[in-house]
């Protein structure tokens, strides 16, 4: 997997802007899949989706990660550092493809049919305001059969595992114990919604960079896009 080029990564921020962060993270992958219909990054189980946002990720800003979480309980502000190789030990090879077939799992006596999510699942709740039930409702999408089951809080449950156990990447959890009052608990890590506003402050930091050497040399936007970071950075050295 390459690494998106300045002029690329612009683009796509710009066609993310007021876009829902599930069509960002698809737009963030099209680039690296010219060969691959929308519809099919789509259609590629979250698993999938987040290892390539993953090997992205460390194409571009490397395998280091640091962030902040606020306690549950306390609101303490943790920072903690994760390496992503944790999550994904080897690159994601496979070219993209939709997802396929059903899986089983036992719940609440019955045999429980599911199976896994896509893009175009988180699409579909993305409209609901309360997380804990975006969460179920995301879960309800996998369930297949049998018809008539009863989607209580057992069987929801049960399957969120399952998906997880089959997919591991749909979910990347990360265990947190808060120093200040010593909760322990569990948070998803959000790999599109981390990795976007990385992408964000990047291009940010790109339009300041235009801005100053368009200033300072009259170049076109296309123009110092096309150059490397190092050439940038050399000529921006000379024109303050
Ligand atoms: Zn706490």
């Amino acid at each position: 997997m390459r690494a998106p080029s300045a002029a690329e990564l612009v683009r796509v921020w710009e066609l993310g802007q007021g876009r829902k962060l599930w069509y960002r993270a698809l737009l963030l992958l099209a680039p690296l899949f010219p060969d691959s219909a929308f519809r099919v990054l789509g259609e590629m189980t979250l698993g999938a989706r987040n290892a390539h946002l993953l090997a992205l990720r460390e194409q571009m800003f490397g395998t280091k990660l640091d962030a902040t979480v606020r306690c549950p309980q306390c609101a303490e502000r943790i920072q903690f550092t994760v390496s992503t190789d944790a999550f994904l030990p080897e690159p994601p090879t496979a070219r993209p493809s939709a997802y396929e077939g059903t899986y089983t799992a036992h719940a609440a006596g019955a045999e429980v049919t599911y199976r896994l999510l896509c893009s175009y699942d988180l699409a579909a709740v993305s409209r609901l305001d309360d997380a804990s039930y975006a969460q179920d409702a995301l879960t309800a999408r996998a369930i297949v059969g049998p018809q008539g089951l009863q989607l209580n809080a057992q069987v929801l449950d049960v399957v969120a595992d399952a998906i997880v156990t089959t997919d591991p990447l749909a979910d990347i959890r990360l265990g947190f114990a808060c120093a200040a009052c010593a909760h322990e608990w569990a948070s998803s890590f959000d790999a599109a919604s981390f990795l976007w506003s990385e992408i964000d402050s990047e291009v940010r930091r790109l339009f300041d960079e235009i801005h100053r050497l368009g200033t300072a040399y009259g170049w076109s936007e296309a123009s110092i896009l096309t150059m490397s970071a190092q050439r940038r950075r050399e000529y921006l050295t000379r024109a303050s």
